[in-house]
C-alpha cells in the first residue's frame, strides 16, 4: 500500500541531512530514503578540517553521525534502502523504497556524486592513506611532501594548484599531450614552479604498504614503465552524478547532472535538487549543506502555494 508524504528526500549526505532538518523544523514530516551507504561521500574521508565549526577537524564518517543524530532530534523518518524507482510524470510524485511506494507532494534529489577512481588494482585499499581526491581538504597533510595529481581537466589544474600551497613539487599526470582545463587554468599550472607535467603517462598502479609511497607509470608514446616515487596522489579525473534513476524523469545534462531551472527547483516543479548531484563546482559539504537548506526552504514555499 501506498504511503503519503509532504516531501521525500533521497539521500542521506550534508545536502539530504540539512534538507532534512530544515523540512523537519518546518513541520514537513520529510521521510529521507538515505540509501544503502548512508551518508553520502564524507563516509569516504578521514580527517575533515574545513566544516566550520569544528575546530579540532573531525572524522568525515563522525561528522555524518551527528548531522543524522541532529535530523532525528525532529519528526524525520528514515528508510535505510536505496530508492529503486521514481514517477515525477504523476502526481503525487511516487518514490519506490525497500518495497515500498511513497506518495510525495515534492522530492528533494540529494543523490549526490561520486569521485571516478582510476581503477586501479591497489588504489582503494590507499584511499585515505596518501590517496585523495580533494585537494581543498586533504593538501595540509602534504605539507613539504612530493605528490601527483592525474587529470587534464580543470579540476587538475585546480587540485594542483591547491598542492603548491603546502607540497615542494605537484607532477600532473596526463594521459594526452594537451590539457583538456581552460586555457586560463591550464596556464596558471604550466607557469607554476613547483609545477611539474608528466605527458602521455598513465597510471599502471599505486605502490605502498600501509600509505602511498610511489606510482607504476608508463609512457604511452615509447612504452617505457617506470616507478615514481610520491607521497601523495590526487585524483581528479572527474565525478559521476547519482541520477541513473531520474533519467527520463527531470532534465539531466549531457554529463548527467540535475539542471535547476530556477533557485533549486529542477525541469519538474515540485522536484527540487540540493548538492553534487546538481554542482559540479563547488563539491564541498559545507556547500552541499547549504544547497539543501535552500531546497528545504523552496519546498516549503512551493507546498504553500499548493
Ligand atoms: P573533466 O573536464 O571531464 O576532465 C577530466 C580529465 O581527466 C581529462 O583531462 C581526462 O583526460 C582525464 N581522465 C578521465 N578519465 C581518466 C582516466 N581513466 N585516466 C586518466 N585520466 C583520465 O573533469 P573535471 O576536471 O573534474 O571538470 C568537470 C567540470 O567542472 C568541467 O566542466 C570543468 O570546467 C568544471 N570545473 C571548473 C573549475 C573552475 O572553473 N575553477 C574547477 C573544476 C572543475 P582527457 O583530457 O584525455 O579526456
Amino acid at each position: 500500500m501506498a504511503k503519503a508524504r509532504r516531501v521525500v528526500i533521497l539521500g542521506s549526505g550534508s545536502a539530504g541531512l540539512t534538507a532534512a532538518i530544515y523540512a523537519a523544523r518546518a513541520q514537513l514530516l520529510p521521510l529521507v530514503i538515505a540509501g544503502s551507504q548512508r551518508g553520502g561521500q564524507l563516509t569516504l574521508t578521514t580527517d575533515v578540517e574545513n566544516y566550520p565549526g569544528f575546530a579540532e577537524g573531525i572524522q568525515g564518517p563522525e561528522l555524518m553521525e551527528i548531522m543524522r543524530r541532529q535530523a532525528e532530534r525532529f519528526d524525520v523518518d528514515f528508510v535505510d534502502d536505496d530508492a529503486t524507482a521514481v514517477d515525477f510524470h504523476r502526481r503525487p510524485f511516487q518514490v519506490t523504497a525497500a518495497g515500498v511506494v511513497y506518495h510525495a507532494d515534492a522530492v528533494i534529489i540529494a543523490t549526490g556524486a561520486g569521485t571516478n577512481w582510476l581503477g586501479l588494482p591497489n588504489e582503494q585499499r590507499l584511499i585515505g592513506h596518501g590517496i585523495s581526491s580533494c585537494a581543498p581538504c586533504d593538501a595540509l597533510f602534504f605539507r613539504g611532501k612530493e605528490v601527483a595529481v592525474v587529470g587534464g581537466g580543470d579540476s587538475a589544474m585546480e587540485e594542483a594548484l591547491v598542492l603548491t600551497k603546502f607540497a615542494t613539487k605537484v607532477t600532473i599526470v596526463h594521459r594526452r599531450d594537451r590539457f583538456r582545463a581552460s586555457k586560463i587554468m591550464a596556464d596558471r599550472a604550466l607557469r607554476h614552479a613547483k609545477i611539474e607535467v608528466l605527458w602521455n603517462t598513465v597510471v599502471d598502479d599505486v605502490v605502498g604498504d600501509g600509505s602511498l609511497t610511489g606510482l607504476r607509470l608508463h609512457d604511452v608514446t615509447t612504452g617505457e614503465a617506470r616507478e615514481f616515487r610520491v607521497d601523495g596522489l590526487f585524483v581528479a579525473i572527474g565525478h559521476t552524478p547519482n541520477t541513473e534513476l531520474f533519467r527520463g524523469q527531470i532534465a539531466l545534462d549531457e554529463k548527467g547532472y540535475v539542471v535547476l531551472k530556477r533557485h533549486t527547483m529542477t525541469s519538474v516543479p515540485g522536484v527540487f535538487a540540493a548538492g553534487d548531484v546538481h554542482d559540479a563546482r563547488y563539491r564541498q559539504a559545507v556547500t552541499a549543506a547549504a544547497w539543501g537548506c535552500m531546497a528545504a526552504m523552496d519546498v516549503e514555499k512551493y507546498l504553500e502555494g499548493h
